[in-house]
């Protein structure tokens, strides 16, 4: 089916439009564009490397505004094929033109999986696929659907690594103004919504002192040979206390690693990391879990995207501390709750 919005002009877009096609917006481009951990990270990984890129074909897997593959460009690919299925490509298009690499990128307006590209196999793919726990949105589909129908065999990912961790932290205050809020607003009792809100994940930045456990890979991610399937997975886990302390939620974050590259670029979005916009993702527990230094909250968490709208997580944590309950809670990452292109302003949903 044909993208509702392609057939609106970028110029007379409505928020109608900018709804249906959310990245349309320069906004969210802005977002992304002044990230400069993640925009500095591929620079850095492609512009450093052109022993790597002279001569090649490469692939840019959502081009959006086309930073990737001018970078590409400027580090001596032979040719770069850029593909996005939203309409911020008609910029892409004048950027490129007006950057001087009209003859050397190529950008196609499409959903990659539905698209006929003008080269059929690539010597290398980038792409900036990464959403908020790393798999929502899940583009990584797309990303493995290109390397497989137009990788050369023994072409490279960048990145070709991404790694999740979970780890326990002390938050009373914030959960005190997220989640127990609801149960007395304006001396009425909301403690319905309390239920609801507990199971979204919030995303925001956590301060590394409310860090309370080692931190614990959930799922490591080598993209030259993850299969779509491995993107649904339970894992389990061992958080071991640092201190002793009260543990409110559970804290994911992941890390990207470039490491065809000479230097293995990296960059973290940890909260003992730079600032990026992916923050990290905070998993409210239902009740305070007490823990003592070198004691371990041991569970298991489960991750699928949502039956009904693939872009969706469903995501389900059951844990136990020491002498605690057994607890298992089904959390959901919606774009009700956030999304990157509701970070837009032109639609100020939410306040990011
Ligand atoms: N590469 C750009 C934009 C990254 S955001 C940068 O680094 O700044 C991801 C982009 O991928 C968005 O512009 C979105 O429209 C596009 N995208 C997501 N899924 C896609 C698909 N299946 N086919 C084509 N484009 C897609």
């Amino acid at each position: 089916m044909a993208d509702p919005s392609s057939s609106v002009k970028h110029e007379s877009m409505t928020s109608k439009d900018y709804y249906a096609d959310s990245y349309a917006h320069f906004g969210i481009h802005e977002e992304m564009l002044k990230d400069s951990v993640r925009t500095g990270s591929y620079r850095a990984a492609i512009i450093n490397n052109p022993h790597l890129f002279e001569g090649k074909t490469v692939l840019d897997v959502g081009c959006g505004t086309g930073i990737l593959s001018m970078f590409a460009a400027k580090a001596g690919a032979a040719h770069v094929v850029g593909i996005d299925m939203s309409n911020i490509i008609d910029q892409a298009i004048k950027i490129v033109q007006a950057n001087g690499f009209a003859d050397k990128i190529t950008l196609v307006k499409g959903k990659l999986e539905e698209t006929e590209l003008p080269i059929q196999q690539f010597d290398i793919i980038i792409s900036e696929w990464m959403g908020y726990f790393l798999l929502y949105e899940s583009m990584l589909d797309t990303v493995l659907d290109a390397r497989d129908r137009y990788l050369k065999p023994g072409g490279l990912i960048f990145p070709d690594h991404a790694t999740l961790f979970l780890a326990a932290i002390e938050d009373q205050d914030y959960k005190e103004e997220k989640i127990n809020f609801w149960d007395n607003v304006y001396g009425f009792d909301y403690s319905c919504i309390k239920d609801i809100a507990l199971r979204e994940p919030l995303v925001d930045t956590v301060d590394l002192k409310a860090v309370v456990t080692d931190p614990w890979i959930i799922k490591k991610i080598d993209l030259t040979t993850a299969k779509k399937e491995d993107l649904t997975f339970t894992s389990t886990f061992k958080l071991k206390a640092t201190r002793n302390d009260y543990v409110h939620a559970f804290l994911a974050w992941f890390d990207v690693s470039f490491e065809c590259t000479h230097k293995n670029v990296s960059f973290s979005t940890g909260p003992h990391a730079k600032y990026t916009h992916w923050k990290q993702t905070v998993f409210y527990t239902p009740s305070t879990i007490t823990i003592s230094d070198g004691q371990a909250i041991t569970g298991e968490l489960a991750c699928s995207p949502n039956a009904r709208n693939n872009r969706d997580l469903d995501i389900k944590i059951s844990y136990q501390a020491a002498d605690g309950p057994a607890t298992t809670v089904d959390y959901k990452m919606c774009v009700a709750s956030f999304h990157r292109p509701l970070c837009n302003p032109a639609l100020s949903v939410n306040n990011c």
